[in-house]
């Protein structure tokens, strides 16, 4: 039987949080963490998965009555499920899947397994849709079958984005245009340690919440309200106007920074991730203690340009930008003061280590 190998890399956003739902801006970049999926096909329609992440027991299930768990395999579930819209006759595959990227930690693993598994997939059985599309169908697996309400940025960070360059997408359109990171800064990203659960309550609350703002303001996406018509959010009762100010200044803020960053101004960008952060913590609420003090660790550190909160959050992680050939001796220092203040653990993602 054939096999083949595909793999898919985990993301950081560094700016545009929250945005991708109201057909906002973002801008992700890869890490360099990835998961990796061996496949062989099979001749019925069956799928046996296993996933080093899990434990490796064997799970499986038949192409066609795909039916949700409430666990991990529903990620593998959703792809052939999603892929009936491309064909009604997938044959059924074996795959083992390992992955260095950490699950549920704001930098996107469910988006590298659903990639890496439809790129094996495109691969096995010669489908045909391209690195855009992949993206939809990997959308798809967490909206219509893991019933994760997100946009489309993580599929199509992890499907499109390069080493050394960030995606500056339109997630309207999905035009995208890939900006370089100018030398003399570098990324840090530090895993608090303390997990999210996307599907759980608090994003898919903080969603409603920012929908009932656009319908108040007689917009279908927050993406249609501009910074000079922030005077109109007055008119909203609280939470809803400060929900709605995070979404129309952070799109903003996304290409003050991608100008800032062709401008190699680098202390503005920082000066943009320290007001991202503020606005996640103050409007859309979505910090925790854990993170304001990495952010704040990462803030009072002079090597440091910015800081803020990356992801869905309610955990997970921190992406800073640093002085150049800095990132591990910084990461050192404030992963200590973050471990002496929360009695965390929390681990450096970057620079690989
Ligand atoms: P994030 O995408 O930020 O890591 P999510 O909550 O969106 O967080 O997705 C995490 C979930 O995706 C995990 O709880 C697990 O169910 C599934 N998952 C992701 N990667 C793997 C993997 N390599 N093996 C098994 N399950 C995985
Ligand atoms: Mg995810």
């Amino acid at each position: 039987m054939r096999d083949v190998t595909a793999d898919a890399p985990g993301r950081v956003n560094l700016i545009g949080e929250h945005t991708d739902y109201h057909q906002g801006f973002v801008l992700p970049t890869v890490i360099p963490q990835r998961t990796r999926v061996r496949m062989s096909a099979r001749d019925d329609r069956r799928v046996r998965a296993t996933s080093r992440e899990t434990g490796n027991t064997v799970v499986e299930f038949v192409i066609g009555a795909e039916a949700v768990t409430d666990t991990w395999v529903d990620y593998v579930q959703g792809v052939t499920h999603a892929l009936r819209s491309v064909t009604t006759a997938l044959p059924g595959f074996d795959v083992a899947i390992e992955s260095d990227v950490p699950l549920g930690s704001g930098l996107s693993s469910s988006a590298a397994l659903a990639v890496s598994l439809l790129r094996a997939l495109r691969d096995l059985y010669s489908l045909s849709y391209d690195d855009v599309e992949l993206a939809r169908i990997a959308q798809r697996v967490e909206t219509e079958f893991v019933g994760a309400p997100i946009g489309i940025m993580d599929q199509m960070a992890c499907s499109l984005a390069r080493d050394g360059e960030a995606l500056f997408l339109d997630t309207r359109s999905l035009s995208y245009q890939r900006v370089v990171l100018p030398p003399g800064a570098e990324l840090v990203v530090i895993n608090s340690g303390v997990r999210h659960q996307h599907a759980g309550g608090e994003y898919a609350t903080r969603r409603r919440e920012s929908f009932e703002a656009a319908a108040r303001l007689d917009v279908e996406w927050l993406r249609d309200v501009s910074v000079t018509q922030l005077h109109l959010l007055d008119a909203l009762p609280d939470p809803l106007d400060r929900r709605a100010r995070h979404i129309v200044t952070e799109n903003q803020r996304v290409h003050d920074t991608v100008a800032a960053f062709a401008a190699a101004d680098l202390e503005r960008v920082g000066t943009l991730f320290d007001a991202s952060h503020r606005s996640m913590r103050d409007d859309y609420e979505t910090s925790t203690p854990e993170i304001d003090s990495l952010v704040n660790l990462g803030r009072n550190d002079p090597d440091v340009f910015g800081a803020r909160l990356t992801g869905g959050g309610f955990g997970g992680s921190v992406v800073m930008l640093v002085r150049a050939d800095m990132g591990n001796e910084i990461a050192t220092r404030i992963l200590a003061g973050y471990h002496a203040r929360s009695n965390q653990r929390g681990s450096v993602l970057i620079p690989e280590r």
